[in-house]
């Protein structure tokens, strides 16, 4: 039997659970105004970060170095654990991909807050796994009391995700602990803070207080957002030797290259210039919010990571439409509404110009 609705002529046996699934949607390119929907940073790589790159280039004849040795320890330095207890990958997707795949299979669960990031749903399914999506709370938070009871017999991974992509909002450590307390030590719980380094709030939760707090517990974080890294990809992981152990054995070989581990290691060479551009892009995010809210738009979340909530629902593809009139590139999540990065500053404007008009169509 045929499985897709899409490929009708498939013309070997594929399974039918991947047939089902979209492919990952990227954030769509802006041929003219501002690109504000794939959360990237606006800044050039920091100093160091191009001639770091360049020297990997003129080995480009030669794999990279798999293990990682230099960006490990500085990693393991920065976090003041151990080498062992420090994962690093082609990006945080790729994490997010081994350890599900080291932890679930058919018949395992894995237990995540919706909305949140759209990877969670596609790389459960990819080994079989079976979905357990936790409703966020009316304010676009985790809610993670219902997380906590969602988790079974059969549970083998639980993700959250603070600051939540794409509604920007935090868990709170108090309301983390009471969760951590709830969840089986032997269930692994993975803390995805790609954008922990835009958080202002003290009450916020932060992995970097909960370090060898937790032994099933692994924190991610990545180079892509604060550091601007994107392009290269790079991520990493603290947690439990023999969680990540594990996790080391399912990645796709050789898949980070050592001019996304030079550059990380140039980025780290420069945390006060990183620490400065943090600082503006959360303070411009701060200032957006204000103008927002004096705009009426009581609906959007405090936000915490580089990027804004729009709850726009049903006048979703509108109020899309409406950016891009105002040279803005947003990202639509249907039927739910949109997400919108902080940019540059010249981006401003275009942001407010458009949320006014978007206010207005929604009231
Ligand atoms: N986690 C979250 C919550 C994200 O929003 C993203 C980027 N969209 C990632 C992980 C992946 O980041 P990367 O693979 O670039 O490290």
């Amino acid at each position: 039997p045929l499985h897709s609705p899409v490929t009708p002529h498939l013309p070997v046996k594929l399974r039918p659970e991947i047939l089902a699934l979209p492919a990952y949607r990227q954030g769509q390119a802006a041929p003219t105004g501002f690109k504000l929907s794939s959360n990237e940073n606006p800044y050039d790589p920091l100093p160091g970060v191009l001639e770091a790159v360049d020297a990997a280039t003129r080995q480009l004849h030669r794999y990279p170095n798999a293990a990682a040795p230099e960006i490990t320890g500085r990693l393991a330095a920065e976090w003041g654990v151990e080498p062992d207890e420090v994962i690093v990958a082609a990006g945080s997707v790729a994490l997010l991909m081994q350890f599900t795949l080291a932890a679930a299979g058919h018949g395992d669960e894995v237990v995540y807050s919706w909305r949140s990031f759209e990877v969670y749903p596609w790389m459960t399914v990819l080994p079989g796994a079976t979905k357990v999506p936790v409703p966020n709370t009316p304010d676009h938070r985790h809610d993670l009391v219902a997380m906590a009871a969602a988790v079974t017999e059969r549970t083998r991974l639980v993700l959250v995700c603070s600051p939540n992509n794409p509604t920007s909002s935090v868990v709170t450590a108090e309301e983390f602990e009471a969760f951590m307390a709830k969840v089986p030590t032997d269930v692994l719980v993975i803390l995805d803070e790609a954008y922990a380094e835009f958080v202002t709030d003290p009450a916020a939760v932060n992995g970097r207080r909960l370090v060898r707090r937790y032994p099933n517990l692994v924190i991610l974080r990545t180079f892509s957002k604060a550091y601007g890294l994107a392009g290269l990809r790079i991520g990493y992981g603290i947690g439990s030797p023999a969680i990540l152990a594990a996790a080391r054995t399912t990645i796709v070989p050789l898949s980070l290259t050592d001019h996304a581990q030079l550059a990380a290691i140039a980025s780290l060479d420069r945390g006060d210039e990183l620490r400065h551009r943090v600082a503006e892009i959360s303070s411009r995010r701060d200032a957006v919010y204000d103008a927002l809210l004096e705009q009426g738009w009581a609906s959007i979340p405090r936000p915490h990571g580089n990027f804004l909530w729009y709850p726009t629902g049903p006048k979703t593809e509108e109020a899309l439409e409406v950016f891009r009139r105002h040279g803005i590139v947003a990202r639509a999540y249907l039927p739910d509404g949109i997400r919108l990065t902080i940019g540059e500053a010249e981006s401003v404007q275009n942001v407010l110009d458009a949320s006014e008009e978007i206010a207005r169509l929604l009231a």
